[in-house]
């Protein structure tokens, strides 16, 4: 077992059972071992790939998506255009360059990284030293440290990456999901049933064994977003509503044991996106797939002028961002809009 897998093996002995949402922040997040912590994730050498590292597309088309809302919203200046776990920073940089076609836009933007990750925050300076003067990039590792202001909030393959709590239906309740010790051994378990008005509310009775998720953490950050006013935008894999048991490990592109080598491979779960708009009190939900938000965007005429250009793969780049084999219907497209802002493009 890894360092931080001995680590939560003795605090279980001591204190018991955990639920999966902690041993998720845990093997994600934590601060000398966690899995975003130590290292950059993405590209072909990691354990995955985003729509942003696959092609310049998908953020030239969230940066003309944003630069239509703020025409729309009356071209406020400055606007705060924060970014969810950024990653490489391909997404903001691929944003900043679309945003020079609308002019003054770019000028009027003062961006914000929220990333925890000290490893991809040195990658995302560089990614965007010339992106942006330096004066108008900054971090944050949580969204707290927001200043006020119009605000913008762009999430790809971001809530995904939040802890989960699981609970499965047995006779009276809910029994949640745990990760406990077996001869030395991580292992999956559950906590005595309980009633949960909540869960009841959401997933009405489904039959017994049925499996539901719900993020608490994404929740409260949807929630405390759309309580200043902000505009969001997220792209992630799910559903509408989360279905089923959608926790999963990924190592080196392929699903792993989530349980075998806490903090070195990926833990994520499907975004349930219903819970998301419900956080978000008073704004409206436009909800999409990743393929259509990406067509009406006008994702095939740029792949036809890049093609043009002598761009490279740029019909297979097209396909796997937007076609139902690749990420265009398992990936989906969320809009939160504050009252008072016209519908966005891309939503039917
Ligand atoms: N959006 C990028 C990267 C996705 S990977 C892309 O599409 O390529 C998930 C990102 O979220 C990483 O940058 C990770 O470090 C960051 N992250 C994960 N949990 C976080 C948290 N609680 N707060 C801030 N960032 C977080």
């Amino acid at each position: 077992m890894s360092a931080l897998g001995e680590r939560l093996a003795r605090q279980i002995a001591a204190t018991g059972p955990m639920r999966l949402s902690d041993y998720m922040a845990a093997c994600l997040g934590d601060p000398q071992h966690g899995y975003y912590t130590t290292r950059d994730p993405l590209g072909a050498a990691g354990d995955f790939t985003t729509a942003p590292e696959i092609s310049q597309m998908f953020g030239e088309m969230i940066g003309l998506w944003l630069a239509q809302m703020w025409m729309q919203a009356g071209r406020p200046t400055p606007l705060l255009l924060a970014e969810l776990g950024p990653g490489r920073g391909t997404l903001m940089a691929d944003i900043l360059r679309a945003a020079r076609a609308v002019p003054g836009f770019a000028e009027a933007l003062e961006v914000w990284l929220v990333e925890t990750s000290p490893a991809l925050r040195e990658r995302q300076r560089d990614t965007l030293a010339k992106a942006i003067p330096a004066a108008r990039l900054h971090f944050a590792d949580t969204i707290e440290e927001l200043p006020t202001g119009p605000l913008f909030v762009v999430a790809n393959e971001f809530f995904d990456a939040l802890p989960i709590r699981q609970f499965r239906r047995a006779p009276g309740g809910w029994a949640e999901r745990m990760v406990g010790l077996e001869d030395g051994q991580l292992l999956l378990g559950h906590a005595p049933t309980e009633p949960d008005a909540e869960l009841d509310r959401r997933f009405g009775t489904p039959p017994e064994g049925a499996i539901v998720e719900t993020c608490p953490a994404a929740e409260a950050v949807v929630a405390a977003l759309a309580q200043r006013g902000a505009l969001l935008l997220a792209v992630d894999y799910g559903d509408w509503e989360g279905t089923g048991d959608t926790f999963q490990a990924l190592r080196g592109h392929a699903a792993a044991d989530p349980l075998l080598a806490p903090g070195e491979a990926d833990l994520t779960a499907h975004v349930g996106f219903r819970w998301l708009a419900e956080a978000a009190a008073g704004h409206r939900p436009l909800f999409t797939t990743q393929g259509a938000f990406l067509e009406r965007l006008g994702i095939t005429e740029r792949a036809r002028a890049l093609a043009r250009a002598g761009g490279d793969d740029i019909v297979s780049q097209h396909r796997r961002l937007t076609h139902p084999d690749e990420m265009g219907t398992l990936f989906k497209t969320l809009a939160l809009v504050p009252p008072g802002m016209p519908d966005p493009p891309g939503f039917a």
